[in-house]
């Protein structure tokens, strides 16, 4: 076993801000102790700094406000996708955008006002776009000539819309989530969108407001963006840019993203040389909106092994697919011997070699019983829980200043049975 000694305060650096260690040694993020909430509602149990969240979305809007007259933030949801997320949202005053009819009902019931939701997908049924047009949402993004034809269907006064374009931009990140590169399943190559955008301008109903890109997400340069508004400022002259997402954030010790000033200042300079300046930009951070300001509690169920040491907890990939899915490496922590500790395999209840939440992390003493605290792990944790070896996807709780509440519970047992239908 390799003896790693990781600091305490530089562990706590990347939980959300503010988190300390109590009096008697115990984590506490959002002024909750982690233990108390693990008592309370059990575990795994994804925690979210709700003050921090709404921090964050007020830095970016002013960041963009201050940089762009005439700008504006939508959240993408699908990092976060729950009833409680979208109220706050609503009640921060942006929009969001949504992949699909799900999302759409859920952002809907959140209090999101139709007129500031985006719609997003590369394979929107007749179903959903029914949906988001009776609605009213503002914007529908054209992904390809079938949304077109099927709009033009079911619009029957007027949709403003958006045309997604690829911009031939290919940002250092996973393959899974690079979205700007050319052969891209997402939008249109620029011959075809020029093409889409011809067409749309002889639609009675469809109003092509403007073009979209999104490059990809977990990206860690700002550079990309600066070529992604050049291509898309090529398309043409319009009403509104719809410059997407994707600024990474910080998982572990080594990971250096921009700030999102930063991130801001590049859109807004590269706007200012490319697009017309009273043209409306629009971002749509997700990722960067609620990872750092979202933890995932579990109990160690076993420890066993020296080398390696195994420790064995009560979630793993159906909790957390970032791991499975890309290799995303995070970071984590006994919540009652915060930082320091020897490097284990923290490994997951799943049936699947794979399913190790973080190879070689350093915990200390870890023992069963023990709570452990994952960082970082609010965008897209929730998102892609399942139900992998029967589990039941975990409850949510937003933490305000010390105070907790639960905001989704926990599935249940009954509710895996109330969905099979034969009775024998
Ligand atoms: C996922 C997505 C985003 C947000 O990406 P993040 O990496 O979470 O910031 C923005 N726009 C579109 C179209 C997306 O699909």
């Amino acid at each position: 076993m390799t003896v790693e000694t990781t600091a305490a305060a530089e562990l706590l650096g990347l939980f959300p801000p503010g988190s300390r260690v109590d009096a008697d040694g115990e984590l506490v993020v959002a002024g909750c102790r982690l233990a108390d909430l693990a008592d309370a509602w059990g575990t795994p149990l994804y925690v979210v700094d709700e003050t921090a969240v709404r921090a964050q979305v007020r830095r970016l809007r002013q960041a963009l406000e201050d940089r762009w007259q005439g700008s504006r933030m939508v959240f993408a949801s699908k990092a976060f996708p729950c009833t409680a997320m979208y109220r706050l949202m609503a009640d921060e005053g942006i929009g969001v955008d949504v992949a699909g009819a799900g999302e759409l009902v859920m952002a809907l019931a959140g209090g999101i006002d139709p007129a500031r939701i985006v719609v997003h997908g590369n394979a929107k049924t007749t179903a959903e776009l029914r949906l988001a047009v009776e609605a009213g949402v503002g914007l529908i993004v054209i992904d390809n000539t079938d949304d077109i034809d099927r709009l033009e269907e079911l619009v029957s006064s007027e949709q403003s819309v958006l045309v997604r374009v690829i911009p031939g931009v290919r940002p250092d990140t996973y393959e899974a989530v690079a979205t700007g590169q050319a052969g891209s399943k997402f939008g249109l190559p620029v011959p075809a969108a020029r093409a889409a955008i011809a067409r749309l301008r002889h639609s009675d109903k469809l109003r092509v407001e403007g073009v979209h890109a999104h490059i990809g997400s977990q990206i860690l340069a700002t550079e990309p963006y600066a070529r992604e508004v050049e291509a898309i400022a090529g398309l043409g002259d319009f009403a509104t840019y719809n410059l997407g997402g994707g600024l990474g954030v910080r998982y572990t010790y080594t990971d250096d993203p921009p700030s999102p000033e930063h991130w801001i200042e590049v859109l807004t300079e590269a706007a200012r040389r490319h697009l017309p300046r009273d043209a409306e930009l629009i971002i749509e951070p997700g990722r960067m909106l609620v990872a750092p300001f979202g933890v995932t509690v579990y109990r160690v169920v076993s420890v066993k092994g020296d080398d390696p040491r195994f420790v064995a907890v009560d979630g793993g990939m159906a909790d957390n697919m970032e791991v499975a899915l890309y290799g995303q490496r995070f970071e984590a922590t006994v919540t009652s011997r915060v930082g320091g500790g020897s490097s284990v395999e923290l490994v997951g209840r799943h049936c699947e070699s794979g399913d190790r939440l973080i190879s070689g992390v350093p915990l200390r003493d870890p023992r069963p019983g023990d709570l452990v605290a994952v960082a970082a792990t609010g965008a897209y944790c929730y998102t892609m829980a399942n139900n992998y070896n029967g589990a039941m996807r975990p409850p949510v709780v937003f933490c305000a200043d010390g105070v907790p509440r639960l905001v989704v519970r926990r599935e249940t047992h009954a509710d895996f049975l109330s969905r099979d239908v034969a009775s024998s």
